[in-house]
């Protein structure tokens, strides 16, 4: 199967393009490729088609959503499943609001030239709020959707227990019927979906009672999800076939779930990284002392140096996030901030100015080159 063209490409448009250029663009497209003007061409049929798609997934704002955040993976159903092609083709997609103008409003050949081809299911979307920890070292979580699966009575076909499911007569089961319109580009037949069978082809004449005859039910489920340890506040994870059900033998819609992270007290993520602040003392900062350093791993002992200066950052070498579906971990990034004392008493203020009176010219590198530079400056 070759690779698939990208959207944008395909409809010759920019990614930045709006939804009037988008269509636009899809319409110019969808005129010059149309089956009914290029009889026998597979390759305008295959250029329609493709255009079709394009114009499905970029004027969806879901759709296109996931498209621009994970190219094809994120809108085709059968992506990586080898077969597929233009399965998502077509599931809902309004012809009329396309053609109308063009056609004179009458065309309603779009969508009978599927040739009947069993609908996909469609996909469902959700959002979970998890911790910093649950998405930092991965969860199982659960979460409840509804969702349109197949009637467990009649398995899908609508029809009553022993009862018969027989073949339209109106179009002899092609789902479609074919009628020959004069139009302002000459005779055009054109392909409509049966109204007697709504296009399956097949009428049940005594329908299931749990589903009226529909064949599909909705359901609410709680389905369990694995969290992956390294996953971010915004990314989703894909269970495959765990969308709505499309019609029988198609293929099965996906459910792609948005994670959420809750902002921590302590830590704050940078890609892999976690950076957090640490207060220290003046008197730890000048004489060095061992501080107890949270991280995500628990409390771990950092020794600082004599001399250390405010908004010094150490790092903690594989104590940030486990990266996503890969070995490794990022550093912890701590910030010490010296923490100036207040409320002190009258003995303390006496010891402090006793101890500056007794400071060297060298105690305080940083001030003795900033007045130097302050009266380099003047003079
Ligand atoms: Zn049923
Ligand atoms: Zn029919």
């Amino acid at each position: 199967m070759a690779e698939k063209r990208d959207y944008y490409e395909v409809l010759g448009v920019s990614r930045g393009a709006s939804a009037d250029e988008i269509k636009k663009a899809y319409r110019k497209l969808a005129k010059q490729y149309h089956p009914d003007l290029n009889p026998d061409n597979q390759e305008a049929e295959m250029k329609f088609k493709e255009a079709g798609e394009a114009y499905e997934v970029l004027s969806d704002p879901d759709k296109k959503q996931r498209y621009d955040q994970f190219g094809h993976a994120g809108v085709d159903p059968n992506f990586g499943a080898g077969g597929g092609g233009f399965g998502g083709f077509g599931g809902g997609f309004d012809f009329g609001d396309i053609f109308e103008g063009f056609f004179g409003g009458g065309f309603g050949g779009g969508r009978g030239a599927r040739r009947n081809a069993p609908k996909p299911g469609s996909d469902l979307e959700t959002s979970i709020t998890i911790s910093f920890e649950e998405a930092a070292f991965g969860c199982e979580k659960e979460i409840h959707i509804y969702r349109t699966e197949f009637c467990p009575d009649c398995e899908g076909s609508g029809a009553k227990a022993g009862s018969e499911v027989v073949t339209c007569s109106t179009c002899g089961g092609s789902g479609q019927v074919r009628s020959t319109q004069r139009t302002i580009l000459g005779n055009m037949s054109t392909v409509t979906t049966c109204s007697a069978c709504g296009g399956k082809g097949k009428i049940v004449k005594d329908p299931c009672d749990t589903c009226k005859g529909k064949g599909k039910i909705r359901k609410s489920r709680t389905i369990k999800v694995n969290i992956p340890a390294g996953i971010d506040h915004g990314q989703s994870i894909s269970l495959s076939g765990q969308g709505n059900v499309g019609d029988l033998g198609a293929p099965v819609g996906n459910l792609f779930v948005t994670v959420a992270v809750e902002p921590h007290e302590i830590f704050v993520r940078n890609n892999y990284d976690v950076m957090s602040e640490v207060p220290i003392t003046f008197v730890q900062a000048a004489l060095g002392a061992e501080l107890e350093v949270p991280t995500l791993d628990g409390k771990v002992k950092y020794s600082i140096p004599e001399g250390t200066q405010t908004g010094t950052v150490f790092r903690l070498k594989g104590k940030g996030i486990p990266m996503l579906r890969r070995n490794g971990r990022g550093d912890q990034y701590v910030k010490v901030t010296v923490e100036v004392p207040t409320h002190l008493s009258q003995k303390q203020k006496e010891l402090l100015r006793e101890f500056e009176g007794g400071l060297k010219s060298n105690n305080h590198t940083k001030q003795k080159s900033f007045f130097e530079k302050m009266r380099g400056g003047k003079g």
